[in-house]
């Protein structure tokens, strides 16, 4: 008989006054008992409604089931036999819009915590990582670009199948976005380490400050014996509003600013990495992005962070936790406002942000009510640093260096509906595909990439 409990089993966290004065963890996962007790939620239902919103068809009720029995050894088998990354999944995925917007559980109450579970599975085996067994090489070689999470699942499927695979990253660490960009607080990067390194067991070969493009052309990776190529090189590119001021001292782009961060170490004793010390600081945009900078900003001693955002706290895209964790850690919430302008002082240095209110007009193609200015609402907010988080595009070396490869308007590559790209052997997926989009996302292309690739290989 299921738990019928309408919440989630509570998780631990640090306090939130505790934890902005740190970069550990924000959020503890749950012990054994406590997962125990959750997968006892689980209703097994007979159709698995939840595992049709999982892009890597993880097993969702079978593994959970595993968990109720304290089985979590062959749960996290289930898992791994089709996500090649759960300990980051079961932190970082968008749940609430997909294994856990589609549980039944949800419909009355809380749905299962299957993110947590999953991230309990991944987490008490880390340390009891099995020896990887080396498949056996197919003698066909394949080069991957980039090391985001869509290139290490297409890497890690591939070399499962017997490739000998090549990652070629542009970065001296790999992992993309889940190494540059999500903060330490939410994903230590001792996990993603432990990932990659999991792959590398595999047979999977990393070489890093490789900028494909530059260092080698992705035609010099097929005359290197290379059968196929995928491209995963994500959506690096900053966008900025072009307002007046944004070449002020302290604007940065928020790919910039955490990069600094959490790549280059700037939050560390010891790491030489130039970051301003702000005393306010407006992040302008209301997705992951957005919250990830403001946390950082409140972490890095920033005494006031807005989240400068043009719709309201209802369409705010950010993960639902995130925005929860942010609220507990002070960041103000400045909606329904949109910059104008960024206003500097003698020296050049941003002084404050101009900012026009807004208010919900008609619904707009995304099916969310659009914006509309208040005329005359125009006011300052003092700040010495902004933060643009309003989205990223994918970087165009990889296109203006590949004769055949084509874009679409917005930048991206195009690929038919097996992610092959309109060159022959040549695949791609994720963001550097969709625009900036998600981790799981970025997998399931992977995922699909290296079946396609196989096939495409095995037809020569
Ligand atoms: P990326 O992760 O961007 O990796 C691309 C890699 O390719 C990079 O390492 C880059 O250096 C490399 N590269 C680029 N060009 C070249 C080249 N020419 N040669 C060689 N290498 C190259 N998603 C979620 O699901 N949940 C979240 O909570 C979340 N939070 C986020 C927070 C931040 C701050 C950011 C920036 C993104 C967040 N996302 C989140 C989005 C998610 O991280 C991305 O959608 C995902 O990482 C895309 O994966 P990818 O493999 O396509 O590319
Ligand atoms: Fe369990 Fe929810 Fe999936 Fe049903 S929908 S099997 S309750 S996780």
């Amino acid at each position: 008989m299921a738990d019928m409990s309408l919440n989630k089993t509570p998780i631990t966290e640090q306090p939130p006054q505790e934890r902005i004065c740190n970069f550990k963890e924000v959020t503890l996962g749950y012990t054994a008992d406590e997962a125990m007790k959750e997968a006892g939620r689980c209703l097994n239902c007979k159709n698995k409604p939840c595992t049709t919103g999982c892009p890597v068809n993880v097993r969702i009720p079978d593994f959970i089931a595993k968990v109720a029995e304290g089985k979590f050894e062959e749960a996290y088998d289930i898992i791994k036999s089709t996500n090649a990354l759960p300990a980051v999944c079961g932190r970082v995925c968008p749940q609430e819009n997909q294994c856990e917007g589609k549980c039944v559980r949800g419909i009355k109450g809380e749905p299962v915590g299957i993110g947590r579970l999953e991230r309990f599975c991944a987490d008490y085996m880390m340390d009891k990582q099995k020896q990887t067994v080396k498949p056996v090489s197919n003698g066909h070689k394949v080069a991957v670009v980039g090391s985001g999470p869509s290139s290490l699942t297409a890497a890690g499927d591939l070399a499962k199948l017997g490739y000998e695979v090549t990652v070629y990253e542009a970065f001296h660490t790999a992992g993309g976005v889940l190494m540059y960009g999500i903060p330490e607080f939410r994903l230590p990067k001792e996990i993603v380490r432990k990932e990659i390194k999991a792959l590398e067991d595999l047979g999977v070969k990393i070489m890093t400050n490789m900028v494909i493009g530059k260092v080698l052309s992705v035609d010099e990776l097929i005359e290197m014996g290379n059968e196929a190529v995928f491209i995963g090189s994500g959506a690096g590119l900053p966008r900025f509003m072009g307002i007046e001021g944004e070449s002020l001292i302290g604007v940065y782009s928020a790919n910039e600013y955490l990069t600094r961060i959490n790549l280059m170490k700037a939050y560390k004793d010891g790491y030489e990495t130039p970051i301003l010390q702000s005393e306010s600081v407006a992040v302008v945009g209301g997705g992951n992005v957005a919250m990830d900078s403001a946390r950082s900003a409140k972490r890095m001693g920033a005494k006031n962070v807005y989240i400068v955002y043009r719709r309201s706290m209802d369409e705010l895209p950010a993960r639902k936790e995130e925005v929860h964790h942010a609220m507990q850690e002070g960041i103000e919430f400045k909606v329904l406002n949109n910059p104008v302008r960024i206003i500097g002082d003698e020296n050049d240095r941003v002084k404050s942000i101009e900012v026009v209110s807004m208010e919900l007009g008609e619904p707009d193609e995304s099916g969310r009510r659009s914006p509309v200015e208040i005329k005359g609402s125009e006011h300052t907010i003092d700040v010495d640093t902004v933060i643009m988080a309003i989205g990223t595009s994918p970087n165009p070396l990889i296109k203006k260096t590949t004769p055949g490869l084509e874009t679409n308007k917005r930048g991206c590559l195009v690929v038919d509906e097996a992610n092959a790209t309109t060159k022959d052997g040549v695949y791609a997926g994720g963001d550097a595909v969709t625009g900036a989009a998600t981790v799981i996302l970025a997998m399931g292309a992977g995922k699909k990439a290296a079946a396609e690739i196989d096939k495409y290989i095995k037809s020569k």
